[in-house]
């Protein structure tokens, strides 16, 4: 069987920001002010220090203006409400990203679940998650579902009536996929740590999300031949290399379509961010 189609999550996530380019000019090109990201830092793990600096970077590269709220890690609950509370209430503020994991002393989902919803650019608020559990796709949702969900389709996949398995189940990737695929008219499996015959689970998928967090934990001979498979695992080797939660070189045989790690779902991820930030901010003006 020839190797599969490497999805390229690099390329597609640059035509994504060109597109958001040509969405942020016509903010501009009227005398608006472009769209407006916050984003709050409150602990002090490097990778989340990273993490905040290149979402900076990259809202600032298609045009966006990005602002960073750093705070001690040792902030109290009360003051990190109330840096919440100023950015719901500020009027030039159009998204709101609460960097986590948050250290101990908060509780994240009180923080999350404060965030107003028409800001909440991760899409985790009560109300964004439970609206698109119900199938309402209107307001702002997770970043690397949407992403998943291009990579699928820029792979030619049909999703409608497709079989697919998602292994995991955490707010931020699992169920919200499932969710998408769902609403896209897939027949949809969840799976998560008590799976009973997980192998065979995957080999019934024609499209498959792996958001397990776990190196190679996918095996070649769990992909169906043909199969789309979506890799969302970002693991760190002995070597400090990524590595995904699929055996890349054992599927890639197998399946029809594969994202890689890096330069797969990550890219995408961040690329969403950056259109739920200009999606937010066309409602928030409209209205
Ligand atoms: P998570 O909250 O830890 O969830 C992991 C899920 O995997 C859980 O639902 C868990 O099941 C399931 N699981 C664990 N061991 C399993 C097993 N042996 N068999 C079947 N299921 C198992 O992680 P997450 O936030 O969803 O992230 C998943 C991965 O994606 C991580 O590597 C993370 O770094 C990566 N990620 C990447 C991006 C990106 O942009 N590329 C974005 C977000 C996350 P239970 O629910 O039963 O515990």
């Amino acid at each position: 069987m020839p190797d599969s189609q490497v999805i390229d999550g690099k390329a597609l996530a640059e035509t994504v920001r060109n597109e958001l380019r040509a969405k942020v000019e016509t903010f501009t090109a009227f005398g608006r002010s472009a769209p407006h990201l916050a984003v709050v830092l409150a602990s002090d793990d490097p990778a989340s220090a990273v993490y905040v600096r290149m979402k900076g970077k990259a809202a600032d590269a298609v045009g966006l203006r990005s602002t960073q709220h750093t705070l001690s890690p040792d902030t109290s609950p009360e003051d990190l409400r109330a840096v919440v509370a100023a950015l719901n209430d500020d009027p030039d503020v159009d998204g709101i990203l609460v960097q986590l994991p948050l250290p101990d002393q908060h509780d994240e989902e009180a923080i999350i679940g404060m965030i107003d919803p028409s800001k909440d650019v991760d899409g985790l608020t009560p109300i964004n998650a439970g609206r698109l559990a119900r199938g309402d796709e209107s307001g702002l949702m997770p970043c690397t579902p949407l992403g998943c969900i291009r990579l699928i389709e820029a792979s030619g996949t049909e999703i409608r009536g497709a079989r697919a398995t998602v292994i995991g189940r955490s707010r931020l990737v699992g169920r919200p996929v499932a969710d998408l695929l769902l609403n896209r008219h897939a027949t949809v499996t969840t799976c998560h740590s008590r799976t009973r015959d997980l192998a065979a689970v995957c080999r019934e998928a024609d499209i498959l999300v792996a958001a397990v967090g776990r190196a190679k934990f996918v095996q070649g001979d769990w992909v169906k031949p043909g199969a789309t498979v979506i890799d969302v695992g970002i693991n760190r080797n002995a070597e400090g290399k990524l590595e995904g939660d699929v055996d890349f070189d054992a599927a890639r045989v197998r399946a029809g379509a594969i994202t890689p790690v890096p330069k797969g779902v990550g890219p995408m991820t961040i690329a969403y961010l950056l259109s739920n930030t200009v999606t937010a901010a066309q409602r928030r003006r409209a209205q």
